[in-house]
């Protein structure tokens, strides 16, 4: 390999633009962004979202309201509740689907009679097939999806609904799972607590943390904003998100709301600014002055992001360059009249 400075090196990645963009931005100084040390260098996490103790057992069990619980480890979370007549859990994610059997029988000798399942994706219900006494629960879609993928660790829930609201009793507590349309995934629901004013949903917001990569291979980025309303629409005191390393509350959800109406609208103000040159590519190659003109939005949105966010969020520099990207396409193509304001 040839010798390249290393300054070069992170100026050739398109994986570390954000960090390029850190020294623009006042927030990297040279002791966090620039040390001579392998690798690119990311803005330092802010306290409240460092990872948090993992005792000798491997994960965290911590207590959710007055009969929940959340099993940590790595950066996941699965939940369950403990009802008069057994334990409903939400999700089995795959990072704690060997805790989660352990940390259920540490508190109750009761069976998990219900799984709901948030939604499809593998890396948050691969280890319901550890529970299969369980009934599952999801919304329609969900179903359908895992119908499709005819994978052993995702059984098909025999409890579905169509449209946007069920009510799940069991034991003595309501569950109220909402869809809000098409989001990070198609199918993917609020769980609602009312009596213990807890909300849970899945993937789109990480309390504490900027948004994971292309918001999770997000289906429909502008549900997801409908999806953190509908969250905020509802009473709670408690914000489970699934990923991360603690619990979150309304303030987080907030912040994931700011940070997205932000991205959303200076997304949309710079591809009204930054020039497209299509003279910088071959006579005819769209596709290579395209890239330049999202890497041109994208440098100037992510700067913005970094440091109206760097400080409160975790992680803003790590995927910010190319969610801007994801936010671009998705106005080109999902909904490009949406207006900045009907998003504010
Ligand atoms: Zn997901």
């Amino acid at each position: 390999m040839n010798q390249m400075p290393r300054r070069a090196m992170i100026r050739r990645s398109g994986a570390v633009a954000g960090a390029a963009t850190l020294a623009a931005t006042g927030l990297a100084s040279p002791a966090t962004a620039a040390t001579e040390t392998d690798g690119p260098q990311f803005l330092p996490l802010p306290d409240h979202a460092k990872p948090l103790p993992v005792p000798a057992e491997g994960y965290r069990l911590e207590p959710v309201g007055d009969n929940g619980y959340a099993v940590s480890a790595g950066s996941a979370q699965g939940y369950f509740f403990v009802t008069r007549t057994g334990v409903v859990m939400l999700d089995a994610p795959t990072a704690v689907s060997n805790y989660l059997p352990l940390a259920v029988k540490r508190i109750t000798d009761k069976p998990v009679t219900h799984m709901i399942l948030t939604h499809d994706h593998n890396d948050h219900i691969s280890g319901a097939a550890k529970f299969p006494d369980a009934r599952f629960v999801s919304h329609k879609m969900t179903a359908e999806l895992l119908r499709v993928y005819t994978d052993p660790d995702r059984p098909v829930p025999d409890i579905t609904f169509a449209g946007t609201h069920h009510t799940l009793r069991v034991g003595g507590e309501r569950f109220d799972l909402i869809y809000p349309g098409a989001n990070h995934e198609h199918g993917n629901i609020i769980v609602y607590l009312p009596r213990q004013k807890i909300a849970m949903m899945a993937d789109v917001v990480a309390p504490g943390w900027a948004p994971f990569l292309h918001y999770g291979n997000a289906d429909h980025i502008p549900g997801i904003l409908k999806a953190i309303d509908a969250v905020l629409d509802l009473d709670f005191e408690i914000f489970l998100g699934a990923h991360t390393y603690r619990i979150g509350d309304r303030h987080d959800v907030e912040m994931g709301r700011a940070f997205f109406v932000d991205q959303w609208n200076w997304t949309r103000q710079a591809m009204r600014e930054v020039r497209f040159d299509p003279s910088v590519a071959e006579a005819g190659n769209l596709w290579a002055a395209q890239s330049v003109w999202f890497n041109r939005v994208a440098d100037q949105v992510s700067a913005r992001l970094i440091d109206r966010y760097g400080k409160d969020l975790a992680a803003v520099d790590a995927f910010a360059h190319d969610n801007v990207k994801a936010v671009l396409i998705s106005l080109g193509t999902d909904d490009p009249n949406i207006p900045a304001d009907a998003l504010a």
